[in-house]
């Protein structure tokens, strides 16, 4: 049986206002599709401002579920490509209506249309009046409105004659990769996934590195970072898990510590083993998903102390955000059901009642330095390289 060929058109988001080296943003782009659909043969073809893809047999959805989670993305549109003649594109206007789910019909519809290939003997208004009677005439019941449409059908005549309707959302942002790599601290909580996810529609790759603090943890607390892992890992290709094994380190801290410096030494250690695997794996930032004033380790004297721990530029990117802010976009990227299972994580089980949250931070690394982690904390990392988990192959919990 032949195999049909599907076209689709992606506009591009912040990518168009890149100058000199917008190549090299539309080349993420196109990688980061092409392992979405690799099954299908995806091709590209790259037109002033516009990109398309071709790919062989793909249902509807599969494209549209890589495209919408493909940063760099502002929206896509299945596509015909026909011939330059007025009855091929005609034709191509009522093909796409016909194949285009009824609940996007609504009332309204409008035609725009642009001629690039200005030898073509129609100008852009006569195209749009006669696809505009065509369309009457097969759908007697909707009608034109060229200032608030329910639909518009778009014509580009070009190398080829281009129809287009219904445009999808994408994303937005810019390609995962173009802004470097990064290591997110992800814990089972609802911040951490918000926070990666919004590093990655500004470019940022990530790994993402669990501090595991088992038995204190269990295996279900576990189970759900990984979960929440691989629901971020949608957006962001061939991200990977690293676990810590960290028990032996927090124990330690809580043995050589008073109990209200505890939650801020376990914290300052975290930073600390986060820029030692960092490192290993060329990663060049951390990201966590501390927000100012969220809890006591998150006052401005606790982030300056962590801050204080790290080599590597830490982003905080929801550090102005509420709650609830945070929880909407949470529930948005589809994280949100997961991160409320009620597993327990490491910090909440080790939390002091009373927690500093005005540490002196020239007292707090005394006391950190007093511990001498060094050796355990080096331990820690050698583990940890050893735990990779790729999250291209879907988890279940
Ligand atoms: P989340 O912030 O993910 O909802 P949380 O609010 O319980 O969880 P906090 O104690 O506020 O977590 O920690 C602040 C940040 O530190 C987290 O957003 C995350 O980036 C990082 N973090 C905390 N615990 C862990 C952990 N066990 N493993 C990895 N990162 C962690
Ligand atoms: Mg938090």
């Amino acid at each position: 049986m032949n195999k049909t060929d599907q076209l689709y058109l992606i506009k591009l988001g912040e990518i168009v206002l890149k100058g000199e080296n917008r190549n090299f943003f539309e080349r993420k782009l196109r990688k980061n599709i092409k392992k979405k659909v690799s099954s299908y043969s995806p091709r590209f073809v790259t037109q002033k401002g516009r990109l398309f893809l071709r790919v062989l047999d793909c249902p509807f959805e599969i494209v549209s579920s890589a495209l919408k989670t493909t940063f760099g993305i502002q929206g896509f549109s299945p596509a015909l490509s026909v011939n330059k003649t007025l009855d091929d594109i005609l034709n191509a206007v009522l093909k796409l209506m016909s194949s285009t789910p009824k609940e996007k019909w609504k009332t309204t519809f409008k035609i725009t249309s642009r001629r690039a290939d200005k030898s073509f003997p129609f100008s852009s208004y006569e195209i749009c009046c006669k696809a505009g009677d065509t369309v009457l005439q097969s759908y007697p019941n909707i009608k034109v409105d060229v200032h608030n449409p329910d639909t518009t059908i778009s014509i580009e005549v070009r190398d080829r004659a281009y129809i287009y309707i219904s445009s999808e959302k994408g994303p937005g942002g810019l390609p995962v990769g173009c802004a470097g790599k990064g290591l997110l601290l992800l814990s089972g909580g609802i911040d951490s996934p918000v926070a990666g996810f919004l590093m990655a529609k500004r470019g940022l790759r990530q790994n993402a590195i669990y501090f595991h603090t088992y038995p204190y943890t269990s295996d279900e607390a576990l189970g759900k970072v990984k979960k929440l892992a691989a629901i971020v890992s949608e957006y962001i290709p061939e991200m990977n898990l690293y676990v810590v094994p960290f028990t032996a380190v927090q124990l330690e801290i809580n043995r050589n510590s008073h109990d209200e410096e505890r939650t801020l030494l376990m914290r300052y250690a975290m930073v600390k083993i986060a820029n030692r695997v960092a490192d290993k794996i060329y990663a060049k930032c951390l990201v966590t998903g501390e927000a100012l004033s969220q809890v006591a380790s998150q006052t401005l004297e606790s982030l300056i102390l962590t801050d204080s721990a790290s080599d590597l530029l830490i982003f905080r990117p929801l550090i102005g955000l509420d709650k609830e802010e945070i929880i909407t976009k949470a529930k948005r990227i589809g994280t949100y059901e997961t991160s409320i299972l009620p597993y327990e994580d490491c910090c909440t089980i080790f939390s002091p009642e009373h927690p500093l949250v005005k540490p002196e931070k020239a007292k707090l690394t005394e006391a950190y330095q007093k511990i001498n982690l060094e050796p355990m904390v080096l331990e820690a990392v050698a583990e940890t390289l050893n735990t990779k988990i790729k999250l291209s192959e879907k988890v279940e919990v």
